[in-house]
């Protein structure tokens, strides 16, 4: 039947548990050099961590106080292949440095630079543009972008009308953006399972051992079964203790400590006229770094840094709201934000490494993996630590090449110039482009305005879209006309689509543009349910699983 999943194998050489970026990217990795691999993923993909980030696709300019060089150096030039492998969803972003001051503020961050513990303070100019000549240096062998620029207090007007008086200059650097990271997800899955022997099953949760195999759950359907793998690669992220302890009862280590980090999605012209198409990169008055920028037809304001516990329960709360509108009102004092132009937030809870920095802004952002050899239990563990999203191919490379050892295999395929999803074969070039849309919506018998608007949406993907969509009569969505019933037909059956949300949320931007009301969230249950045959009752039930989840994880509690 249409959108189901092939069945559970019961016998695996690895499996993955755990469907956020760096999972998928470890079963990409390992599915290419021929391995039996299945990941698990209990939600939907990509719906962790991996859903929740700032889209900066970055080499990190805040770490370089921290030291952190290699991780520095190493994010840059997976900004620059995601760049090339990734064209159809990442693109550059413009960023903005407001600067309070040139000098003042030098010695606390000299100091705080060689670990000492200081009180919150402004970065000065200088030091910020110090970082950004070595972040111009470190990108030298992959770069895509121009050099960082300092600009005069006029440019800088100019550049984001309506930044404070206070700011005396600025500085433009480049970095990058992704615009939909859980379709980049699903596209790894999709690119995989079209190509080698990995499958991965989402809503299917890792529940604990049995006589030495791991068992899961399906949390739809319920069904239920047992695995045995030679491998288990642990990729839950802020959940990794909680997984770890299921599956080796007793060990009971504690790894990670998450950080949670909220957003806010506001509909708001006068902000999103100055942001224009510039990221603005602005410290609040203790010293954290906040972002602003236009994303999904909104500003992306963000986010926190906060300790959280239990990764389960990281919704965002009314205070960090006014945190983010307070840092927001120090760059834009003149602005006024009302609460019915926040339309969408978002949660998640970054898996940072334990560590006994007081300050959460200086927990290192690497990634490492803990390898417990087959003996204790029937299976080796690698336990997956922390790890950016920018990273992820070559933390999935190194987790990879750790679970190869354990099989005794060798590595035959690379993934370092590989082109993701609608990636492929997608012209760069303006005026192959153009040509390529020309031609491409004259065989769907689309205008090419229609055409194009796909291809920002998928890429090369368009494609198979609108070759599915001329096949049965269409028609625009009631609520949303922007998207054809047919599109989205073709996202349920081809794009790994269990619930509503699914839809909504991860293979679209109409969550994160704050277009979720009613009518729209009953036109999607009424396509997913003439896909899989629900009756009404279980259309009902779908619509109550995805408003629980709206009003829980994407609106502010208070
Ligand atoms: C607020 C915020 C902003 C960020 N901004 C950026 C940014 O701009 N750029 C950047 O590079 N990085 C950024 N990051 C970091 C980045 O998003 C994460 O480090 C990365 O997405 C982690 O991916 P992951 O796959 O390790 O974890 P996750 O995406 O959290 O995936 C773990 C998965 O494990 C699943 N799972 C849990 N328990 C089970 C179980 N029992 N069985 C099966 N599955 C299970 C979960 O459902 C989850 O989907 C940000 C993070 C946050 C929170």
């Amino acid at each position: 039947m249409k959108g189901t999943t092939p069945a559970i194998p019961d016998q695996v050489d690895v499996l993955v548990i755990g469907g956020g970026i760096n999972g998928i990217s470890a079963f990409r990795e390992l599915a290419l050099q021929g391995v039996k691999v299945v990941l698990m993923e209990r939600d939907d993909f990509c719906s962790g961590a991996s859903a929740a980030l700032s889209r900066m696709v970055h080499g990190g300019l805040r770490y370089l106080e921290n030291g952190e060089f290699r991780l520095v150096r190493q994010s840059l030039q997976e900004r620059d292949r995601l760049l090339k492998n990734a064209p159809h969803c990442v693109s550059p972003l413009p960023t903005v440095v407001p600067i309070s001051s040139w000098v003042s503020g030098t010695l606390p961050t000299i100091a705080s630079f060689f670990g000492a513990s200081v009180k919150p303070h402004r970065r000065p100019g200088l030091m910020i543009r110090a970082g950004l000549l070595l972040y111009d240096l470190l990108a030298r062998h992959s770069r895509t972008m121009p050099r960082h620029r300092g600009l005069g207090r006029a440019a800088l007007r100019r550049m984001v009308p309506g930044i404070t008086e206070s700011a005396v200059g600025g500085v433009l650097y480049f970095d990058a953006r992704v615009s939909l990271p859980e379709r980049l997800g699903l596209e790894m899955i999709l690119d995989t399972e079209a190509e080698a022997e990995g499958r991965a099953f989402s809503y299917t949760e890792i529940i604990g051992i049995e006589a030495g195999q791991i068992r899961w759950r399906d949390r739809l359907s319920g069904a239920s079964g047992n695995i045995t793998p030679r491998v288990v690669i642990n990729a839950t992220g802020a959940w990794v203790d909680i997984v770890g302890s299921a599956i080796q009862p007793g060990a009971n280590s504690k790894r990670v400590h998450g950080t949670k980090g909220s957003h806010l999605m506001i509909r708001n012209p006068e902000l999103q006229a100055a942001l224009g198409d510039h990221m603005v990169y602005y410290e609040n008055h203790d010293g954290r770094i906040c972002i602003a920028f236009a994303h999904a037809g909104a500003a992306m304001v963000g986010s926190t840094d906060i300790l959280i516990d239990d990764p389960d329960a990281a919704v965002c709360f009314e205070d960090e709201k006014n945190y983010m509108l307070e840092a927001l009102g120090n760059v834009f004092p003149h602005l006024r934000v009302d609460e019915e132009q926040i339309v969408h937030t978002f949660t998640g809870v970054r898996p940072l490494p334990i560590s006994e920095e007081g300050a959460t802004g200086r927990i290192s952002r690497d990634h490492s993996v803990d390898v417990e050899p087959a003996g204790r239990q029937p299976f080796a563990v690698l336990t997956l630590i922390g790890g950016k999203w920018t990273t992820f191919r070559v933390f999935g490379e190194e987790v990879a090449d750790l679970a190869l050892a354990e099989l005794g295999r060798a590595r035959s395929v690379d993934t370092y110039d590989l082109k993701i999803g609608g990636g492929r074969n997608l012209p760069v070039d303006a005026r192959e482009r153009a040509a390529w849309i020309r031609q491409c919506a004259g065989t769907a018998g689309l205008t090419e305005a229609r055409f194009s608007t796909l291809v920002s949406r998928y890429g090369s993907r368009s494609e198979a879209v609108a070759a599915f969509m001329a096949e049965g009569d269409d028609a625009a969505l009631a609520s949303a006309p922007d998207y054809s019933r047919r599109e989205l037909l073709f996202l349920i059956e081809n794009e790994r689509v269990r619930e509503i949300g699914d839809i909504l949320l991860r293979r679209t931007t109409l969550g994160i543009e704050g277009r979720i009301n009613a009518e729209l969230t009953s036109e999607i249950a009424a396509l997913l349910g003439s896909t899989f045959g629900w009756s009404v009752e279980e259309t009902s039930k779908a619509v109550a699983r995805f408003n629980e989840t709206i009003e829980h994880r994407h609106r502010i509690q208070h």
